[in-house]
């Protein structure tokens, strides 16, 4: 009998767990490595930051979605280096294992366009860690106007994009309307959100029509949306933009992603590093989104820059590295290379409660609809059962009750890996 194939998927995210689910019970032995011990739903993040959803509602073990299979094996390390010649991974519990198949899907993080220091002040949101951190920092400060008598509250939301636009939302929601009852020494209506975007518009990757609803909506809600200007100076006390000094304590970084550090170790020559990677460090893959010179390693979802039929590269999206998890399992399923085609689902953003913007294949819509077209749609997208009966039950909760029920302040320090 001859021994099966090895797979092994580097990533439990959305492009590492739709490979790994396509490819259970198969002809391979499948090992899918996660420095964290759970898939999680990103796109809903912003609602733990904003103490709308627990971590729990929004997240699930790895081995819960894929450990029953008898051919796959679930790893909780971090994968450090990939010798792509001896077809070998290192991790960092210094074990290694060999492959016949490798897929890569480490996804991204947050990028400071060079300027490291600001990440201890300014935090970023992709991980539990980094809502936890923002909700405690935020949910801190209001204690501490209502301890010193206060009404200087600012809130500083650096990038306009989705994640943006839907933090400067929520908080919007918190201050303006949720949490005005309960304090004493404290008008929380006083507080101050600003969404500072170095574009001219909000939401820049949707059309015009649907940036200037987003801003009309955000406005709306008494959210300061400054345009136009980056951002020179952080510290710990204030923002500088433009001209602008804003004082805050209280500075969320939504500007710009990059891809993980292990894609780098994928590029064969720094000298050539052009040529395998674009600015954001994704790396260049073939039609059937396998690495250039290495048709046994695939590179999907936010690590690849794969190209749509216009030759533009596909955004950093949850459905575009779902599909390619499931087309490259695919591929191995059929033993045969096959180009990779991405099935355009649309684009959403919601802007505090009862509006949103959609952009779907070009019919492009606002509102009260699609607000509920962005709820019943990621309902739907999280991965497991109990995740959308519980999403759902909050989600009835907040808009019966007006209450975000996770307002808990937990003793964490933030201290983002590099
Ligand atoms: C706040 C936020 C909001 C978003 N909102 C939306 C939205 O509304 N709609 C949408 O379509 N997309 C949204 N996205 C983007 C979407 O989440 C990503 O495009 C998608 O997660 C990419 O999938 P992936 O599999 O490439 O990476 P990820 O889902 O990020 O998964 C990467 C996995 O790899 C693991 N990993 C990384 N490095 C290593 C290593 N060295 N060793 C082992 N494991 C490693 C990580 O722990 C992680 O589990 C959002 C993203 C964020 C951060």
């Amino acid at each position: 009998m001859t021994a099966k194939k090895k797979v092994i998927i580097i990533g439990g995210g959305f492009g590492g767990i739709s490979a790994a689910k396509s490819l259970a019970n198969s002809q391979y032995e499948v090992t899918l490595i996660d420095k964290k011990n759970h898939h999680l739903f990103q796109p809903l993040l912003y609602q733990v930051a904003s103490a709308a959803l627990s971590p729990a509602d929004i997240s699930v073990p790895l081995r819960e979605i894929v450990g029953h299979y008898p051919n796959i094996l679930v790893l909780l390390d971090e994968v450090t280096n990939i010798d792509k010649d001896k077809k070998v991974i290192q991790c960092k519990s210094s074990k290694e294992l060999p492959y016949d198949f490798l897929i890569v899907a480490p996804g991204s993080k947050p990028t400071y366009f060079g300027q490291d220091k600001w990440r201890q002040l300014a935090p970023g949101l992709k991980t539990l860690e980094d809502a936890l951190t923002i909700r405690n920092k935020v949910l801190q400060s209001f204690e501490e106007c209502e301890k010193n008598n206060s009404d200087e509250l600012n809130f500083v939301i650096i990038g306009a994009g989705p994640t943006g636009v839907e933090l400067a939302g929520a908080f919007a929601e918190i201050a303006y309307d949720i949490l005005i009852k309960e304090f004493k020494n404290f008008d929380s209506k006083k507080a101050k959100i600003y969404l500072i975007e170095g574009g001219k518009e909000v939401l820049p990757a949707y059309s015009g029509k649907l940036s200037k609803k987003a801003q009309e909506y955000i406005e709306k809600l008494g959210v300061i949306v400054l345009t136009g200007d980056r951002v020179e100076e952080i510290t710990d006390e204030y923002v500088k933009v433009g001209n602008r000094v804003i004082a805050s304590k209280n500075i969320i970084w939504a500007a710009g992603n990059t891809t993980s550090a292990l894609t780098k170790a994928l590029i064969p020559d720094k000298e050539q590093g052009d040529d395998y990677a674009d600015k954001m460090g994704r790396l260049y893959v073939e039609d059937n989104l396998s690495l250039k010179d290495y048709p046994s390693i695939f590179i999907i979802g936010d690590a690849a820059n794969s190209k749509d039929k216009e030759g533009d590269p596909l955004p950093a999206l949850a459905p575009v590295a779902s599909q390619q998890g499931k087309h490259v399992a695919k591929q191995l399923l059929k033993e045969k290379s096959l180009p990779f085609q991405y099935l355009d689902k649309g684009t959403m953003a919601t802007i505090g409660k009862y509006r949103a913007v959609v952009d779907f294949r070009g019919f492009k819509f606002s509102g009260l609809f699609a607000w509920i077209c962005w709820c019943v749609v990621h309902i739907l997208f999280l991965i497991d059962f109990r995740n959308r009966v519980m999403v759902f039950m909050q989600w009835g909760f907040a808009f019966f009750f007006k209450e975000k029920g996770v307002r808990i302040i937990t003793e964490n320090k933030y201290e983002h890996p590099e």
